[in-house]
């Protein structure tokens, strides 16, 4: 992968490549660079065969609709603006398509948004006739869609446009949904596509890189994972096959800023993502600008420092049961069927990111009867998490929450 702003050789130097090749078990890299003075030189990467050149921070316009904020990441020297349909009920693309238009800047910008479709996440399939509550997944529910998302974002055409939320191969691979999006690349409504997946993410990124169809995978991907050996396997198979790979949940579902059982350090947490150089860029969901500036900050000096990789051991091994992988091996320990990965989603978007209107939606994902209102008929919750996840108290939390269809305990 190519990166300027440093040259690649300073860049081995620093530890960067060794660091590639490890997960947080193997974390050996030595700090050789030095901290410079001044404003942080802007490091990018190019994103597989799309050939773009992106700087290793991006934005993840997911909690924030602040034009200021969208303002400061132009000017700091952000290109990349990463939304979705879904994301703040489309204020993120209307925030964002209001600023494009106020700097006059839509051509130097990498725009990306993202695509939901309604599912039956049992069997991780789409629903071609609907039968969600979002878009059908099919070519009047993309249609429809698009056209919403580009009038918000005041452009004619994305950069990158996402099967959004790919929970498994069969997702990411799936013919219909491949050739729509392929169609809207040929009529010049996106340059590039791309799936996103935070469920299964090995299989899907590489069912993804098979179909020689998308040019992107936009993946979960961060030091608590426990299955991110197979994560980073899998980012390098499909780097291999020209697809451009971005990081996102680089926090673990620990947001900056906030109160949280979890204390992790923000800056080493991306760098760890980032010092994969198979990852082109990150998408922190920014939401203040001290956050802005740390990220931003962390390209003056990508590899980890020793304290650092410490810092990252240990928040790992104390967060563990923080983060739900979306693994979804707690399914079958609850006999109403509720959807409890899905659950825990809603629950990290309300409790770690203070997002309640994500986290609305992501309830608004779960069919009838398996969500809360499943758990409302239960006196005792029996799911179990394999890695320590108290779904019973996170459940009443939502509840009480005031989510709806759950009584309140
Ligand atoms: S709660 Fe635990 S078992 Fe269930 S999906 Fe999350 S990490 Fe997996
Ligand atoms: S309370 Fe627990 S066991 Fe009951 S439906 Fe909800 S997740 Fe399942």
């Amino acid at each position: 992968m190519a990166e300027n702003g440093i040259s690649r050789r300073k860049f081995i130097m620093t530890g960067a490549a060794g660091m590639a090749a490890v997960g947080l078990g193997g974390l050996t890299g030595r700090s050789a660079a030095k901290e410079s003075s001044g404003a942080p030189e802007i490091v990018t990467r190019t994103l597989g065969r799309t050939g773009l050149q992106i700087p290793v921070v991006s934005f993840g316009v997911m909690n924030s609709d602040s034009p200021d904020l969208i303002r400061k990441a132009i000017d700091l020297g952000i290109r990349h603006l990463d939304t979705a349909h879904l994301y703040l009920r489309g204020n993120s693309e209307t925030v964002i398509g209001l600023i494009l238009e106020e700097r006059q800047c839509r051509e130097k910008m990498i725009v990306a948004t993202k695509m939901y479709f309604d599912r039956d996440k049992y069997r991780k399939v789409f629903l071609p006739e609907g039968g969600g509550r979002g878009f059908p997944a099919s070519e009047a529910g993309f249609d429809e869609q698009l056209a919403l998302s580009l009038k918000r974002l005041r452009t004619d055409h994305v950069d990158i446009l996402y099967l959004h939320s790919c929970e498994g191969p069969l997702m990411a691979a799936y013919e219909p949904m491949m050739k729509i999006f392929t169609k809207a690349k040929e009529a010049g409504k996106t340059r590039f596509i791309g799936i996103t997946t935070h469920a299964q993410e090995p299989e899907t990124i590489r069912a993804a890189a098979d179909t020689g169809v998308w040019d992107v995978v936009l993946t979960s991907y961060n030091f608590m994972q426990k299955h991110r050996e197979d994560v980073r396997a899998a980012i390098k198979y499909a780097a291999a096959k020209g697809v451009g790979i971005v990081a996102m949940k680089t926090q673990g579902g620990v947001q900056m800023n906030r109160e949280s059982p979890a204390q992790v350090n923000h800056r080493a947490a991306l760098k760890w993502a980032l010092n994969d150089r198979n990852v082109c860029t990150a998408i922190p969901g920014i939401t203040a600008f001290d956050q802005m500036d740390l990220d931003f900050a962390v390209m003056k000096h990508l590899s980890l420092t020793p304290d650092e990789e410490e810092v990252l051991r240990k928040s790992a091994a104390a967060t563990g049961s923080v983060y739900c992988q979306q693994c979804g091996s707690c399914l079958g320990s609850c006999l109403q069927r509720a959807q409890i990965p899905t659950l825990m989603r809603a629950y990290m978007y309300a409790e770690a990111y203070h997002n309640l209107i994500q986290a609305e939606i992501a309830m608004a994902e779960i069919p009838e009867g398996q969500g809360l209102d499943a758990c409302g008929g239960c006196e005792e919750c029996s799911a179990v998490c394999r890695f320590g996840i108290p779904i019973p108290s996170r459940i009443q939390s939502l509840a009480a929450m005031g989510f709806p269809g759950r009584r309140i305990a």
